[in-house]
């Protein structure tokens, strides 16, 4: 059974870096290094430049490039930790953080900070003192685990915490953000799926950034969630060489949907230390929602956010098609039409 990859050593033993990367090793001082077997196998080559599932994983030169304007915390998570574990900054959702490990460790990540080989997690008294919490805010309708990679933890962890949760009378909705049915799909056992399937709604977001990450093991993964009944959407990180350009962004889309996935979110690049060689413009992002609109069914748009640095939360970016003062509409081919602002 392969292993996954967890220092420069692995790599260069397994081909994926060429001998003697002294400057590769230099990035594993400041971010955990993982390549699972299921994503080395879905690389087509070992170049973080032309394969979009190496680059995402394959540690690069440029992480040791740090911009004034890229931060510890870039989406403002700090301020709004109310107990350990716990980041509560919308009035009726939080996120719940069990641990800070996960299968892979994705070089763009936006809580390289936090997340790694070696982070603790929460202890049994800490998850307790988590969910008393959750008990004790009755405005918290959804509960979101994320990481860290929730999918990771123990099944009987798993089980724990979802049955808690199953039993909080007003947490009506089970969130779960992994990228483990794409980057470990073995990992998605009956044994795991039996135990999200609760009264409570649980959903499992994908974070899943390329189609090429999508081959037989997790189109197998993915359907044995949502044979069992858990819906799922996506979300994915907008990131240059990977998924920037219209083909690429297409046939992600469309193989989550075929997949029966539905597609939700697309981040803009978080202002994470160490990551502008992945970040595009704003302007870069808003022609690509462009070009998806109207060419690629509805049912693939996803919705393209930034999560605002210092802690204010997502806000939308897309583009605009309608022009109040001209009162004129865009269409999706670029034509321009009358369609004049309604009065009083
Ligand atoms: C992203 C995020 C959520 C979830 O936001 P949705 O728009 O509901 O997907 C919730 N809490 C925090 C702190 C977040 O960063
Ligand atoms: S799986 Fe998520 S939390 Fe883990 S390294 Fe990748 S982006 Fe970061």
């Amino acid at each position: 059974m392969a292993k996954t990859l967890r220092s420069t050593k692995d790599l260069v033993s397994a081909g994926l870096v060429d001998e003697g990367a002294e400057v590769i090793a230099k990035t594993e001082e400041q971010f955990s290094i993982a390549i699972t077997p299921a994503m080395k196998q879905q690389m087509q080559q070992f170049s973080t430049v032309t394969d979009p599932v190496a680059r995402q994983f394959i540690p690069m030169a440029e992480e040791l490039v740090l911009l004034d304007e890229e931060l510890a915390d870039p989406i403002g998570d700090d301020p709004y930790t109310k107990v350990k574990g716990i980041t509560h900054r919308y009035p009726d959702r939080l996120l719940l953080k069990p641990l800070h490990t996960c299968s892979v460790y994705c070089r763009f990540c936006f809580r390289r900070e936090k997340v790694g080989q070696g982070s603790e997690g929460l202890s049994n008294t800490e998850l307790d003192a988590a969910l008393d919490y959750i008990r004790t805010h009755p405005e918290v309708w959804e509960v979101i685990l994320t990481g860290g990679d929730p999918l990771i933890m123990s099944t009987k962890r798993l089980q724990y915490i979802v049955q808690s949760l199953d039993q909080i009378e007003h947490v009506k909705v089970i969130r779960f953000h992994t990228r483990v049915p794409s980057v470990e799909p073995e990992r998605v056992t009956d044994e795991v799926v039996r135990a999200l399937k609760v009264k409570t709604a649980v959903y499992v977001v994908l974070h899943c950034n390329s189609a090429q990450e999508i081959g037989e093991p997790q189109r197998h993964a993915i359907a044995q969630l949502v044979d069992a009944g858990i819906p799922m959407l996506s979300q994915s990180v907008l990131l240059k060489g990977v998924n920037d350009t219209p083909e690429a962004l297409e046939a992600l889309v469309r193989t989550l949907v075929e997949n029966r996935v539905k597609v939700y979110y697309l981040h803009h690049g978080d202002l994470a230390q160490g990551t502008s060689h992945f970040r595009t413009t704003i302007a870069e992002g808003q022609s690509l929602i462009k070009a998806l609109r109207g060419n690629v069914s509805g049912v693939c748009q996803p919705l393209y956010v930034l999560d605002i640095p210092g802690g204010y939360g997502k806000v939308p970016l897309m583009p605009t098609y309608y022009d109040e003062a001209k009162g004129q509409v865009e269409d999706y081919q670029g034509m321009i039409h009358q369609y004049p602002p309604q009065v009083g």
